[in-house]
């Protein structure tokens, strides 16, 4: 084993009590909603001690959702690329297609628990407004999802899920009409109406407790990859690897290995169409430290401290600011990260489509991509476990067309 200058971890003290990871997070919100964010942090303390609380999550988690998800070794793209044996953690099996499930279960639970009937959601591509509109269901409770009107004419079918599931989704037409819009005006709804409703955040991201929270909820995925991995090769991995919007699915998968410092951690951002302003969503490249949304953390800005436009071919990692626990770890060099650009994305998807027959959820593809390039450096002794966040059925209209043009 190579030994590694991975710096020694104590993540059980992050966040500090404050929400902070270093320097990242915190809570910048208005006044009136600081007692709201007091409110579920304490509620949230009380579940996670309670057994009765843990017990419905796993239920649900595994009846409703479908976990555990597999660890699947991916022979022929291993064969293909000749180097490190590829694993894949199959969070793309789960209900409803991707991990965001996982959150949206133990966010539900938590608001049935305070006694609150009224779900909220901001959804970008309407991932995780299908996932909330999908619990809600489940659970008998309100549901209203806020996506840009730019995204609700992008992503019509997911409207249409939403719809399907009792969810009212209401159209924001302030800003650029995407997600960041969307994310301000359920804030304002959470404002105004806190007393009977939960705003379900849908990544690692915005005021604390919800960086944490989202993060716990998600941490099953390293857990059940710890035991299979160990059943399967009798160790754990050389390197793991993740795509990250906000990151909540790197971090569900990270966390459990974080202290385990031989084990080299990658986060992979969007890349877009390269690394120049307004064409891609790589806050670790370029971003700097500002507080968008509830959070201190890396964002992509102009030198007036203007939101910049961002870009990828992935709707779920298409966002200007990253989840301040990945801030925290960069800065201490515990994970690193890399980028994907969409010509990346585009080649490694089609890959994995002909040697495994898997289609891959564009956000996932960028973690791929990296995995495409990283393997064959790697001795075929060497293994990888690769996070496939979600499938792609959601993206092959779009495939079709950027390939079309391609041709
Ligand atoms: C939303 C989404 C992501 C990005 O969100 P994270 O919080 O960074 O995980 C990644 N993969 C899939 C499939 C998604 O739907």
């Amino acid at each position: 084993m190579t030994t590694s200058a991975n710096p020694m971890i104590e993540k059980e003290a992050l966040p500090s009590e404050s929400g902070r990871f270093g320097q990242f997070g915190g809570c910048y919100v208005p006044e009136t909603l600081m007692t709201a964010l007091g409110d579920l942090g304490r509620e949230y303390e009380q579940a996670k001690q309670d057994p009765e609380f843990q017990s419905q999550l796993e239920f649900y988690l595994k009846e409703f959702a479908g976990r555990p998800t597999g660890l699947y070794f991916a022979e022929r793209l291993t064969e293909e690329l000749g180097g490190a044996k590829i694993y894949f953690k199959r969070e793309d099996l789960l209900h409803t297609g991707a991990h965001k499930i996982n959150n949206a279960i133990g966010q539900a639970l938590l608001a049935r628990r305070m006694g609150k009937k009224r779900i909220i959601a901001e959804t970008g591509a309407g991932q995780h407004g299908v996932a909330t509109a999908t619990v809600c269901a489940r659970f008998g409770l309100d549901c209203v999802v806020y996506m840009g009107a730019v995204d609700m004419e992008r992503q019509k079918l997911n409207v249409f899920r939403m719809e399907l599931c009792g969810a009212e989704v209401r159209s924001v037409e302030s800003g650029q009409k995407t997600l960041k819009d969307a994310v301000n005006e359920a804030m304002r709804d959470w404002v105004t109406n806190v007393r009977e409703t939960h705003y379900i955040l849908g990544s690692a991201l915005g005021a604390h407790p919800y960086p944490m929270m989202v993060r716990d909820f998600h941490r099953v995925i390293g857990q059940e990859t710890r035991e299979s991995v160990m059943e399967k090769e009798g160790r754990l991995p050389d390197e793991m690897v993740a795509c990250v919007g906000g990151g909540s699915n790197a971090i569900g998968l990270f966390y459990e290995f974080l202290d385990e410092p031989e084990i080299r951690l990658v986060g992979v951002e969007a890349g877009g169409y390269g690394i120049q302003p307004g064409n891609h969503a790589a806050r670790f490249e370029g971003g700097r430290l500002g507080v968008l949304q509830g959070c201190k953390t890396y964002i992509l800005q102009n030198p007036d401290g203007q939101i910049e436009l961002t870009h990828s071919v992935s709707a779920g990692l298409d966002y200007a600011a990253i989840g301040p626990e990945h801030a925290y770890y960069r800065d201490i060099g515990r994970i690193d990260y890399a980028y994907a650009t969409d010509e990346d994305v585009l080649e490694a998807f089609q890959l994995l489509c002909r040697t495994e027959g898997i289609i891959p959820a564009l956000e996932s593809t960028h973690a791929l991509a990296y995995v495409v390039k990283r393997a064959p450096e790697l001795d075929t002794d060497k293994v990888i476990v690769m996070n496939l966040s979600g499938r792609g059925d959601k993206d092959v209209a779009q495939v079709a067309k950027l390939l079309g043009e391609n041709a």
